[in-house]
């Protein structure tokens, strides 16, 4: 049965069509048009959001939990109502994101996160799905390590990274790594070799060692500015790479709290509309009431809005549809390339084939939004109108 769906306005996201058609058929998008080149095609169902925009369905690669559940300890029967939460928010894929913790622990949780992941699209609900893992630690450097345990960090081998690998049974897409740490660049080199995007974060490194990773294999950055070597314009440090390296993607967290507005569109602007992506790092405590909330093994304190762990921030509550409509109102680019920043931009970082755009072949997972920003609805492999 092919379904066939309309409304003013398409982001591809690269590309702007007015009057879409999308044909959906199992699943997939099979064409993509303009009711104004052709008439809907009689013999499908056709779904009408009206004045709404259609946008692929968003990619958050840092996420740590949300309406109440943390990805590191929710069963994966329990897993679906966060990905219902996510998907109200139009998030139709993500990766859950690891806290450094014990070993055992934190290889536990990737066993569990495997399985989520290998269930798949199983059901009829509209779900945001989890696609990898990201691994944020354990090896971060102890200077920049934020609130993630001290004691959980540990030096990158080969060794450690292969008995992660194995227990979320090569589900890992993405890694976060301190490059300058003794042993970071055999495991980068490694981790890339294995399709990982390898990327910098939670890092004191200076200039060359930050060059030494690209060089090694490095392609992205973590939450930019945060839990980094501050840039100085003598002592630019990681940060003068991550700005002015186009081999690099870098994400960041817009939620008006992590990085100040005019620092966002310093970001936005070095990194262009190709290399932004935008993530939430958002914990359990996102779409629940205030107070305290799990992250992996630490509990944090939620409060107007802040996520704190003995006075540092820890994770946000911050939506993707929210940081998306903060884009637009703190550098004041177009919806469409604030879209671009939660859709494609993260899919291409990810290496996630299918997600991320609007266009024939892709997963039909779509985002109908107001000219605002807003969700009205979110659509997951072709259901969910
Ligand atoms: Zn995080």
């Amino acid at each position: 049965m092919q379904t066939v769906f309309t409304a003013s306005r398409l982001y591809s996201p690269t590309e702007e069509i007015a009057n879409p058609l999308v044909a959906v058929e199992d699943g997939r998008i099979t064409k993509v048009s303009s009711r104004t080149d052709q008439e809907a095609p009689g013999g499908a169902q056709l779904v009408d959001f009206g004045d709404a925009v259609l946008a692929p369905g968003f990619l958050d690669i840092h996420i740590h939990g949300g309406a109440g559940l943390d990805v590191m300890r929710a069963a994966p029967s329990e897993l679906p109502r966060l990905g219902k939460f996510l998907a109200s928010h139009g998030v139709t894929g993500y990766f859950p994101t690891t806290v450094a913790a014990p070993l055992d622990t934190t290889c536990t949780a990737l066993d569990r996160l495997a399985d989520a992941i290998e269930d798949g699209d199983n059901g009829d609900s509209v779900q945001g799905r989890p696609l990898g893992v990201h691994l944020e630690g354990p090896f971060l450097s102890h200077k920049r390590r934020g609130v993630h345990p001290p004691e959980n960090l540990l030096e990158p081998t080969i060794e450690l990274f292969d008995r992660l690998w194995q227990a979320a049974r090569g589900h890992v897409r993405m890694l976060t790594i301190a490059p300058e740490i003794p042993g970071a660049m055999e495991v980068i080199a490694e981790a890339a070799r294995r399709n990982v995007c390898v990327s910098l974060g939670h890092s004191d490194a200076q200039l060359p060692a930050a060059q030494a990773a690209v060089s090694a294999g490095a392609r992205h950055a973590t939450h930019t500015f945060n839990a980094m070597r501050p840039l100085d314009h003598r002592d630019p440090g990681i940060i003068g790479q991550v700005l002015t390296d186009n081999r690099l993607s870098a994400d960041i967290i817009v939620d008006g709290i992590h990085v100040a507005p005019a620092v966002v569109q310093l970001f936005l602007q070095a990194k262009g509309i190709e290399r932004a992506v935008l993530i939430t790092d958002a914990i359990s405590a996102t779409g629940m009431p205030e107070g305290r909330y799990q992250l992996g093994p630490i509990l944090v304190d939620v409060k107007d809005g802040k996520c704190t762990f003995n006075g540092s921030l820890a994770g946000s509550v911050l939506t993707m549809d929210q940081a998306v409509r903060n884009v637009t109102q703190f550098a004041h680019w177009s919806l469409q390339n604030a879209v671009r920043a939660a859709t494609l931009n993260p899919a291409r970082t990810a290496g996630l084939a299918g997600h991320g755009t609007l266009t024939q072949g892709s997963e039909a997972n779509f985002v109908v939004l107001s000219a605002q920003g807003e969700v009205r609805k979110t659509v997951v492999g072709g259901r969910g109108f």
